[in-house]
């Protein structure tokens, strides 16, 4: 089976290169914030107007006559900016119809990419090659980009298959490569004869146990210190950004510091749900079933804790699927809808208000940890003749600005290319 998988690597550019890579970065945003306008003038010429690619297209061609710097932007590079404008577009007028077949959704308009909002250009296909060099017995690894030139990168694990795209994303100060590559797995299915249901009980609660997730078998993973920590330090520099005036030095250097803030949750979350999934896929069980839960939701949460908590979640997932499927396992998203509130014993319904620790079932008398309970019924329902898919990489992370925007702000928490959304992993 094919799998898709995104690598991300700090990279070095030197301070030419960098000024080359942030003009690209800023001329795409520039070309995508015009076809957006453009666009957004036809839908409201007519609300049902799907624009077709070749529409987008002669947009494409007239912007570019009418702006000449655009001509210093990379070919690859610009055909990705009408890639991520169509995706943007697409997943609009999907949920438009999700609104309109009675689904409860926001639905808004794609939004015009404000500076640091679109922070990567990717080049789809060519144009960039990655070289091993030896320097006194230490290796050296080396991106090489069409027109930016070379840099050195901090590879860290080995890429398997074959290279699809680069995209080479800004991150504050520093840079990042993310190489995304399709191989065959080669990993022996195993039986699955020993699954597990996992809750992570973060979305429609608080998490007042401090349980990072509960596992049907009853096992349960503590969430870290940090997360505390994080918290405050996040909601800190919040304050002083909203306090400093807009466009001020100051206001610039506090959102700096909040940048660092978030990106410096986002290692931990990384380290974190590494070691945790590490144990998982060494404990024993086979599978893992998940609640399929909107993640974005998650991360676009008003209040912090369910932001940063969205994240770790977010991350953990991520890691768990890609070392489940190299050892030959299954994630297996099921659908949430009553998870706390049905009795797993028998399948009754009832409330359970949020400070009730121990679910107690009236009809078969059936009393466990709520979490638990919430546990063996996503268990249940990835057993019950549910069809499974199969783990996969995360192929969310080819497309970084659509499914993530980049940097931290007030109401939108997301997260580098390393942690973008789910919404590209199959059922998740
Ligand atoms: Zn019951």
């Amino acid at each position: 089976m094919e799998s898709i998988r995104a690598y991300r690597f700090r990279v070095y550019p030197d301070a030419r290169r960098q000024r080359e890579i942030d003009e690209q970065i800023e001329l795409a945003r520039f070309l995508y914030n015009k076809l957006l306008e453009r666009a957004k003038e036809e839908y409201l010429k007519d609300r049902n107007l799907q624009i077709t690619k070749s529409t987008f297209n002669r947009f494409m061609k007239e912007i570019v006559k009418g702006n000449a710097e655009l001509n210093r932007l990379y070919s690859q590079a610009l055909q990705n900016v009408f890639v991520r404008l169509q995706r943007a577009y697409q997943n609009f007028f999907r949920r438009v119809r999700e609104k309109r077949s009675g689904k409860k959704t926001n639905v808004g308009f794609p939004r015009f990419k404000k500076y640091g909002r679109y922070s990567s250009i990717t080049y789809p296909q060519f144009g960039f090659s990655i070289e091993s060099k030896t320097k006194r017995h230490n290796r050296i690894d080396v991106l090489r980009v069409s027109k930016i030139g070379t840099m050195r990168m901090e590879m860290h694990r080995e890429i398997v298959g074959k290279t699809l795209t680069l995209t080479i994303k800004r991150d504050g100060d520093e840079y990042y490569a993310i190489v995304s590559a399709s191989s065959e797995s080669t990993a022996q299915k195993i039986e699955n004869a020993n699954p597990v249901g996992i809750d992570l009980g973060l979305m429609n609660r608080e998490n007042i146990m401090g349980n990072f997730a509960v596992l049907s078998d009853g096992a349960k993973i503590k969430k870290p210190d940090f997360a505390k920590m994080q918290e405050k330090r996040i909601s800190h520099w919040q304050k002083v950004v909203a306090r400093r005036h807009k466009g001020s030095r100051r206001r610039e250097k506090a959102r700096e510091r909040l940048h660092d803030a978030w990106r410096k949750v986002n290692r931990q979350n990384d380290d974190f749900a590494k070691k945790t999934a590490n144990d998982l896929v060494r404990s024993g069980h086979t599978s893992f079933a998940v609640e399929a839960l909107h993640i974005q939701n998650m991360l676009k949460n008003h209040r912090l804790a369910r932001s940063i908590n969205g994240a770790a979640w977010n991350r953990f997932i991520q890691v768990l699927s890609y070392k489940a499927e190299d050892a030959g396992m299954r994630i297996i998203p099921v659908d949430p809808r009553d998870t706390t509130r049905m009795c797993s014993a028998c399948g009754a319904v009832r409330a359970i208000p949020l400070g009730e620790r121990t679910y107690s079932c009236a009809v078969c008398g059936l009393r466990v940890d709520r979490d638990i309970n919430a546990a063996r019924n996503i268990l249940h329902r990835s057993t019950a003749g549910h069809a499974g898919i199969q783990a996969r990489g995360d192929p969310a992370s080819l497309h970084p600005e659509t499914d993530a925007k980049a940097g931290p702000s007030k109401r939108e928490h997301t997260f580098g290319p390393g942690n973008p959304g789910l919404k590209g992993s199959p059922g998740l």
